[in-house]
């Protein structure tokens, strides 16, 4: 059977430098430079939605739009026709217990998780065993971030 393009994703985000970023209408709030997991889904194009995450220009209208402007995509993992993306964020809370939610209900405006971006202290070296445990696939990302 063919996969549909929809499911669940995860984006592995960067933040370079210590940064005050304004989400959308919240209080400023500070982001530890570092890297980020950002748990989201779409329900249909989901190809579209990941290509409307790496581009630049565009209207912003979801919190993680606003957290895009100053983070860089690192890595993109999906779990095609699967829509658990609040399970998902739970179960990264809990496995890396040390990640912490900058922001509350980041990206969880419509249901009862208390965030869906995630501050992994020391990140990067967990990603792989984190991405297996989550049973997620790494997509390619295609062309430049401009
Ligand atoms: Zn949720």
């Amino acid at each position: 059977m063919e996969r549909q393009d929809k499911g669940t994703y995860l984006l592995v985000l960067e933040v370079k430098e210590d940064q005050t970023i304004a989400i959308g209408r919240r209080p400023l709030t500070d982001f530890k430079k570092g890297t980020y997991l950002y748990v989201g889904r779409a329900k249909n194009g989901l190809q579209g939605r990941i290509r409307r995450h790496l581009s630049k220009k565009k209207k912003r209208y979801w919190h993680i739009d606003y957290f895009l402007q100053k983070a860089k995509v690192q890595e993109i993992w999906i779990k095609p026709d699967f829509f658990d993306e609040c399970p998902t964020a739970l179960k990264v809370k809990s496995l890396v217990k040390d990640s912490s939610s900058p922001l509350k209900k980041f990206g969880a405006s419509d249901c009862n998780c208390a965030s869906h971006l995630f501050y992994l202290p020391k990140g990067k070296g967990r990603l792989k065993s984190l991405r297996r445990t989550l049973s997620f696939e790494k997509v390619e990302i295609h062309g430049n971030q401009a």
